[in-house]
């Protein structure tokens, strides 16, 4: 029987006890507030980089859209270069674009050196172009890539067929990605981050922060910290930050996995040795799972309230299984294992806002992720910890709010 609104990644049995919520009154370097991908990199960052650290998470670490997501470290943002260049401005495009590519690698290489058992695989990236205006739409976003000395490789029909045994018109190939176990990933950095000294709490929800000149507060149900910084790294800016929300897009995103492929797909389906996307205007994406499983995610909708989640879930998944066997149709009739839905935080110019703001003095942002994949996390981490010991770049700043003045 299919198991609907619970992650594949979920089980409990990547868990150790819930750590305990955190009482009273403390002070810290930096408060970080959400225990997702985002915020255990960013607890590990700082902490690596001798501050000293607590992390504050509302629920369990690793529950919120981290559990959800498809667990992949893309190289690129989950966006055209030419769409970003005309909505974010060319400057903020090109330093997403480039940035993230060294990110990724950085964060495989931090995740191996820290030995953080996550199932960390290397793989490329295939955006195919199903019909042909989208292979011509994807050579020239290829050419804008290589134009800025961006990794890709177009791939013929022919070849591209080969690759991904599916409708195809070309393909787009771009190298360093990986994929990972997203909440091992999550809490193996948590783990490291308190091996630094970083102190972790879980069920302890902020409810505000409030500043004078000299420093903040952070506020929860048991007590408040003081301290010079805090990283928000909510996903959304949520009812904390909600004169932020105007600056982000909030809708649910659904995910299925399917049952193992039976021998006889499994020969049918070719090599299934890349990540799989497509240069459309609403993409989907496609994991190939150990077991010979399909994670398949990517349908969006509108946030649904609570009570029609359920169905909404059971639905969708139906509709993704039902999308998946366009695409493959010879593994029609494989039924669902889970299906789940997730928060999809995104921005109008669809890159993510990591940086200060200015309203908010000791505040740093790393929100609406979107669908971009844990390196984007990665990134605002490391941006974090270069703001918190004044070492942030220039590059740094053109990824926040400053786009929008
Ligand atoms: C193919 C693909 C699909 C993806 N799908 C999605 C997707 O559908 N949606 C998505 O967002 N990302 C998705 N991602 C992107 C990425 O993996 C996630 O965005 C990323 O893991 C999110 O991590 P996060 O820490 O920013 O957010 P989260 O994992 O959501 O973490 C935020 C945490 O903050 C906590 N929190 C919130 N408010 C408070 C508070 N007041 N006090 C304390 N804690 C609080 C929450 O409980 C939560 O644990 C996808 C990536 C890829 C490659």
């Amino acid at each position: 029987m299919p198991v609907y609104g619970q992650s594949y990644w979920a089980p409990a049995k990547t868990r150790a006890a819930a750590r305990r919520p955190a009482t009273g009154t403390l002070t810290a370097d930096v408060v970080v507030i959400g225990g997702g991908f985002t915020g255990c990199a960013a607890a590990y960052a700082l902490a690596h980089a001798g501050l000293d650290v607590v992390l504050l998470e509302a629920d369990r670490l690793a529950t919120g859209a981290t559990e959800g997501s498809v667990g992949a470290i893309l190289p690129v943002p989950d966006a055209a270069l030419l769409d970003v260049e005309k909505e974010a401005g060319k400057r903020p495009a090109r330093v997403a674009f480039t940035e993230l590519r060294k990110s990724s690698l950085d964060l495989a290489a931090t995740l191996k050196r820290l030995g953080v058992k996550c199932d960390l695989s290397a793989t490329s990236l295939l955006v195919n172009a199903p019909f042909t205006n989208d292979a011509a739409r994807l050579k020239k976003e290829l050419a804008a890539r290589k134009a800025i000395k961006l990794d890709g490789l177009w791939l013929s029909p022919e070849a591209s067929r080969r690759a991904l045994v599916t409708e195809t018109q070309g393909a787009m190939r771009v190298r360093d990605a990986a994929v990972l176990h997203p909440v091992r990933a999550a809490l193996g950095l948590a783990e490291a981050a308190r091996a630094k000294g970083a102190r972790i709490f879980e069920q302890t929800r902020v409810k505000k922060t409030t500043f004078t000149r000299k420093d903040a507060t952070v506020a929860f149900a048991g007590g408040r910290i003081t301290t010079r910084g805090v990283v928000v790294a909510t996903g959304t800016p949520g009812p904390v930050f909600h004169q932020l929300d105007r600056h982000v897009r909030t809708a649910r995103g659904y995910a299925v996995v399917t049952d193992p492929l039976t021998p006889a797909m499994r020969k049918l389906v070719g090599a299934r040795d890349a990540l799989y996307t497509e240069g459309t205007e609403s993409p989907r994406f496609l994991r190939w799972l150990p077991g010979h499983r399909a994670l398949f995610a990517g349908l969006t909708g509108p946030e649904i309230a609570a009570p029609l989640r359920a169905a909404a879930v059971r639905q969708r998944a139906n509709q993704l299984m039902y999308e998946l066997s366009l695409r493959y149709p010879d593994i029609s009739g494989l039924p669902p294992a889970f299906g789940w839905d997730l928060p999809v935080v995104t921005t109008v110019d669809r890159l993510p806002w990591i940086g200060p703001h200015r309203n908010y003095p000791f505040h740093f942002f790393a929100v609406a992720l979107g669908w971009h994949g844990e390196a984007f996390g990665w990134l605002a981490a490391r941006a974090a910890a270069r703001f918190f010991t004044d070492s942030a770049t220039r590059e740094d700043d053109l990824l926040g709010f400053m786009r929008t003045l």
